[in-house]
């Protein structure tokens, strides 16, 4: 059974589902004013790890994740570039799935836009406000959080301890600042809709909380997103949940930030400025390699380095799918994904490894190393004159790479015999400090077509 760490408690639990075989997850989807950064498509592909393994595993997963296309931020770029909020939001919108696509990043069964949801959004503004626990103001209506029943669950801190740090309000008819905007009253130019209590647009973490619950239902199993937004935006969404009597997410799951390329991200220094820049510069199975490397709560740090040399793991991968013959079993599968029967005759040993190690609250980077050991044993199998020994192990590998979203490519974009005979040969140059010899390997390969990267574990090259 799949244990995972739940922010509200702070602890790994089992993932008890609310009916048998099925799994609700709602994820915070992107705020459509700009191109994907890197820290979204890291949260993007962790949620679709986890997504696919419990798809994996048989479970029929209910994915929902949202489109903010009504906010601050759409506003003002859209009066920077003297375009309306709708094709601002159209425009970014279409750029943020291009990335996931190209992250093979599955789509969400449902996704929901904020415009579309307004009216749900006024009535439960409305019935928050005739149960007393939100008020209205000159400039909107807020959310009275001193009368939630466990406000500070997922910032695990007290209401008292959160009060202390709170920024000083400039906003005076707020009675704390940590109140809440539920809808904000129109502002001259702005996009507004009419409702009971003024014209104006909704708060961010209402969207949220009316979405989830109209499409999953109360009481759904799982809410995930990137750890900036447990509180406030999560804790949010759980408070208004909690101030209409109705059951919120079971389960909360955050990940881990990512940092670029040290503390600064800065093009002059040869770092990705964002996720849509990245995936120009590499193979975004790299990127994806990179993500399940480390544990989804750990930091990663994303930079040229770390990128090129995720690639040249991805080679190993992709070699060993050339010397036996092996597809790409996500596009075989015809479903976008791979599940356990794929593989008929996969080695049960370590399949059952593989649950053992995403069974404990998602351990990728285990299942990971597990899946180059296999890797290594094919070859020895097959090196040692057993075809068939080496074949099963090698497709039993391709099948576990593929549950975590990556599928292995013999073909176009590989590293082909020739280039992998270079890179071996520069690596073994630089070894015997021949660098006369290391550069005009270097040359041969860019003459190729590789962009070529010194690394860690030695050369890397891509396209
Ligand atoms: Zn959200």
């Amino acid at each position: 059974m799949l244990h995972l760490h739940d922010t509200a408690t702070g602890t790994v639990v089992p993932l008890e589902l609310r009916s048998e075989g099925k799994v609700s997850m709602y994820v915070c989807g992107p705020t459509v004013y700009d191109l994907p950064h890197i820290g979204h498509g890291r949260m993007s592909l962790v949620f679709d790890v986890l997504r696919r393994y419990l798809l994996f595993t048989g479970l029929d997963v209910h994915y929902v994740s949202n489109v903010t296309d009504v906010d601050d931020n759409i506003i003002r770029r859209a009066a920077e570039q003297g375009r309306t909020e709708p094709e601002v939001a159209a425009e970014f919108e279409a750029r943020w799935w291009e990335a996931m696509d190209a992250l093979g990043v599955l789509r969400p069964d449902d996704t929901p836009h904020a415009t579309a949801y307004v009216d749900d959004m006024v009535a439960l503004v409305a019935d928050l406000l005739a149960r007393g626990v939100a008020y209205q103001t000159s400039d909107g209506v807020y959310l009275d959080v001193s009368q939630i029943d466990g406000y500070g669950l997922l910032a695990r801190q007290s209401l008292e301890s959160l009060r202390a740090g709170a920024r000083v309000e400039a906003n005076e008819e707020k009675r704390s600042p940590l109140d809440f905007a539920l809808w904000k009253g129109a502002k001259e130019g702005e996009p507004s809709w009419d409702a009971p209590f003024g014209t104006g647009r909704p708060g961010w973490h209402t969207e949220c909380v009316v979405m989830s619950l109209d499409l999953l239902g109360d009481g759904f199993d799982l809410h995930g997103g990137g750890q900036d937004l447990a509180f406030p935006h999560h804790e949010n969404e759980r408070a208004q949940a909690v101030a209409e009597g109705r059951p919120f997410a079971r389960h909360w799951v955050h990940n881990g930030w990512v940092v670029v390329g040290g503390e600064k991200m800065s093009k002059s220094l040869g770092n990705f400025t964002s996720l849509t820049d990245l995936l120009a510069r590499a193979d975004a199975r790299a990127y994806r390699l990179l993500v399940v490397r480390s544990h989804y709560r750990s930091p990663i740090e994303v930079t040229t380095e770390t990128i090129a040399d995720a690639e040249g793991a991805l080679g190993r991968l992709d070699a060993l799918a050339r010397r036996f013959d092996l597809g790409d079993l996500i596009a075989e599968s015809g479903r976008g994904y791979v599940v356990e029967g794929d593989v008929p005759d996969a080695d049960p040993d370590a399949l059952a490894a593989f649950r053992r190690r995403m069974d404990d609250d998602l351990d990728t980077p285990g299942a990971l190393a597990d899946i180059f050991e296999l890797v290594t044993a094919a070859h020895s199998a097959a090196d040692a004159h057993d075809e068939e020994g080496g074949c099963r192990l090698a497709r039993t590998a391709a099948l576990l790479a593929a549950a975590l979203g990556l599928p292995l490519r013999a073909g176009e974009g590989a590293v082909d015999d020739e280039t992998a005979r270079l890179v071996t040969e520069r690596d073994e140059a630089r070894k015997a400090k021949d660098f006369a010899r290391a550069d005009a390997l270097r040359d041969e390969l860019v003459a190729l077509g590789w962009t070529v990267e010194d690394t860690p574990t030695g050369t890397a090259v891509h396209r």
